[in-house]
């Protein structure tokens, strides 16, 4: 088949359905998306500096006027074209290194210029290169305003961009949203005037307020912008406090059985959150909480706490796990607590043969079952419980938005008045507070903010992975000492049957160095009976070194294991690290946690090594891989409604956050009016992200 020409291969668009598209791209659909969509910068046209001036200000951008007094094609070091201007006494270069041939007689020797551009002090005296320039004439006018810059995509120029948005501000309804009392009583600019402002800013602008946006202009859009995202967040609030669920009072004496029977006392910290989930439990509308607790905290029992209460008020409970090993790991912990106390727990995963499943599932729908324990396999169609009261997902970010509603609708989804399910959510993954305030749709927050006690924390090296002899050194004086290692191998994210392969070849190398010792191998392609085998040797400590994938980073309990090991650990990402490490440190014994680099190391590598060196603490681990890599990424696009927030930033707006937020519960209560008005301005279709 011949090519076409590129042109007739596609059909013919207008312009205008053009830069729709490409508008689209930016997320701007209607004339009031353009015109919030603001500078992200400015280049000042509004004066010249004389050129002695000029030459004064290396470094930074000025702008500068004169006649042409050479012009000249060069050759060396490559082609360029040089061209001086000068003004009363001074001369600056302008320097091209590409153009075309027609700016040789544009800026012909006696033209007027006026140019701008950062100034750099070359061989010759001050110059420009690769100048904004255009011809003049002389006294021709300055602007008055900066000129704005926009976030733009391909094929978006400025110009463009800003006739664009100066058409769509002839256009909108600028009514403000918020009334002229309320304006006064916050202290804040009008819509109009802020957004005014924005575009076009006067040359007497305070320019660094406009640069680090602490201009009131700024501060508005700010204010409006959060005030968006609270409305939208206490709204989905409002609809949940809406839906019916059924109160979990103490009827029978499980919990507290179980309590007298645990084997250690509660922490504090354990015991201040559960309180607060029992608190929701005797509500009549759904509990929806996150159960936060750096790895290691305890959360386990505290869900098992709260099953407690569910199963005392004749109700059942479920929990489901993101992996295999970790749902088998609680089943049988659980089980350990409860069975004794007379509480039938069910286990349910993928692995099950057809009969078990059948089994389990014929006692999930009898009510048999009272606390069920599984994974994935929970939320398939043929699941169907008695009675739900209560779902507890942990390593809640492992799992998809739908999967956990899935679950929850296996209570009910509240239509036609059935009763929505409480949820417990858990993560190890902490995040900051300010986030899960701001970004979570509707939660509450609990935080378990304390270690059992006797914990002595990890102490964290990197090394270098020539040095892995004295690593497997290590590994030996370990295992003498009577304690187990784990070894993770590196993470491979481009081909899982290199990751096995790697993992297999570390296996060899481990078993033939230490030939007295027992080196297991456990890996994601392992069947589950296999890796179940592998796991309960590790914990009953006949193997001494066990090798994994990341498949051991969620959740795995196995006290004795006081070292571990975590090859190419550059590649991993920081909470991911955190997670590894957090399989140590969870006896008495001392821990210690081995990352092994392959150098030279990048930044981003170098600022997670060094904060895993510096703190165990999840916490400031988590602020760190936020300003390491910002929100978006740190969260994912699909919880975090990135799209929500782009002109607040949630470390130095603290302020005007918990402004809005107090607005945005008076509104709701006194001016429904207002509150559709503002989500429609500033949300328009997005609201659906934060729906999580
Ligand atoms: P995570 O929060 O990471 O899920 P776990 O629930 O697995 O942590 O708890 C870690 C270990 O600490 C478990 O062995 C658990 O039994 C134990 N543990 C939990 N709470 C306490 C406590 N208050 N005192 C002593 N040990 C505790
Ligand atoms: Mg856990």
């Amino acid at each position: 088949m011949s090519a076409l020409p590129k042109k007739m291969t596609r059909p013919v668009e207008s312009s205008a359905q053009k830069s729709a598209s490409k508008l689209a791209k930016l997320g701007l659909h209607t004339d009031m998306d353009l015109v919030l969509h603001l500078p992200m910068r400015y280049e000042d046209e509004t004066q010249i500096l004389s050129m002695r001036d000029a030459a004064l200000r290396g470094g930074q951008v000025v702008q500068v006027e004169g006649m042409v007094s050479d012009c000249d094609v060069q050759y060396k070091p490559r082609r360029q074209l040089v061209v001086t201007i000068a003004d009363d006494d001074t001369q600056v270069v302008l320097r091209f290194l590409h153009f075309y041939g027609s700016q040789l007689k544009q800026l012909a020797i006696g033209a007027r210029v006026r140019a701008r551009g950062e100034l750099k002090h070359g061989f010759f005296g001050p110059e420009i290169v690769h100048p904004a320039y255009k011809i003049v004439n002389e006294g021709a006018p300055l602007s008055t305003e900066l000129t704005p810059v926009y976030p733009a995509g391909e094929g978006l120029s400025q110009p463009m961009l800003r006739k664009l948005i100066a058409d769509a501000m002839t256009r909108i309804e600028w009514r403000d949203t918020l009334s002229p009392p309320l304006l006064a009583a916050l202290d804040l600019l009008a819509f109009e005037p802020a957004v005014r402002l924005l575009h076009n800013p006067p040359k007497e602008v305070d320019e660094s307020a406009l640069a680090d946006r602490s201009h009131p202009a700024w501060e508005r859009m700010k204010f409006d912008e959060l005030l968006a995202q609270q409305l939208s967040l206490k709204r989905a609030q409002i609809a949940r406090r809406a839906k019916g669920a059924a109160a979990l009072p103490v009827i029978g004496t499980l919990s507290d059985n179980f309590l007298k029977a645990l084997p250690f006392a509660l922490t504090h910290a354990q015991q201040k959150v559960l309180a607060e989930i029992r608190g929701d439990l005797l509500a009549s509308f759904p509990m929806q909480r996150l159960l936060q607790g750096d790895v290691g905290s305890g959360k386990t029992v505290v869900a098992a706490l709260a099953a407690a209460q569910a199963i005392d008020s004749g109700f059942q409970a479920v929990l489901m796990a993101p992996t295999e090993i970790l749902a088998d790991q609680h089943f049988r912990k659980i089980a350990a607590w409860m069975e004794p106390l007379g509480v039938k727990v069910a286990w349910l995963t993928g692995s099950l043969k057809k009969k078990e499943k059948t089994e389990t599932q014929v006692m999930i729908e009898s009510g048999a079952a009272q606390l069920v324990i599984g994974t994935h396999a929970l939320i398939q169609d043929a699941v169907q419980f008695a009675q739900l009261g209560l779902v507890i997902v942990d390593e809640q970010h492992r799992f998809g938005v739908g999967q956990r509603l899935t679950l929850r609708n296996k209570g009910g989804d509240g239509k036609q008045g059935t009763l929505v399910p409480h949820q417990l959510m858990m993560s190890a993954t902490p995040i900051p507070r300010t986030l899960a305030m701001t970004y979570y749709a509707d939660l509450e927050v609990s935080v378990i903010d304390e270690l059992p006690p006797g914990r002595i924390p990890v102490l964290t090296r990197a090394v270098d992975q020539n040095r892995r002899d004295e690593v497997i050194e290590r590994v030996h004086a370990a295992v003498r000492e009577g304690r187990q290692v784990y070894w993770v191998c590196p993470l491979i994210e481009e081909s899982e049957a290199l990751q096995l392969q790697t993992a297999t070849d570390t296996h060899a190398m481990l078993v033939e160095a230490l030939p007295e010792l027992q080196v297991g191998l456990v890996h994601g392609r392992l069947k589950q009976p296999e890796k179940q085998a592998v796991m309960d040797a590790f914990t009953r400590a006949e193997i001494h070194v066990l090798v994994a994938t990341t498949v051991i980073e969620v959740g795995v309990d196995v006290p004795n294991a006081s070292l571990m090991v975590i090859e190419h650990a550059e590649r991993f990402g920081l909470s991911q690290l955190h997670q590894l490490r957090g399989r140590v440190g969870r006896g008495s014994a001392a821990s210690v946690c081995l990352l092994l680099y392959q150098s030279p190391l990048g930044w981003t590598a170098k600022q997670r090594l060094m904060t895993m060196r510096a703190t165990t603490d999840g916490f400031e681990i988590a602020r760190k891989d936020l300003e390491i890599r910002g929100p978006g990424e740190f969260l994912g696009a699909r919880q975090s409604g990135q799209a929500m927030l782009r002109f607040a930033d949630l470390e130095t707006d603290q302020w005007l956050v918990d402004k809005a937020r107090q607005l945005a519960q008076t509104l709701l209560r006194e001016d429904p009016l207002a509150v559709e008005g503002h989500l429609q301005r500033w949300l328009g279709a997005r609201e659906d992200f934060l729906k999580v």
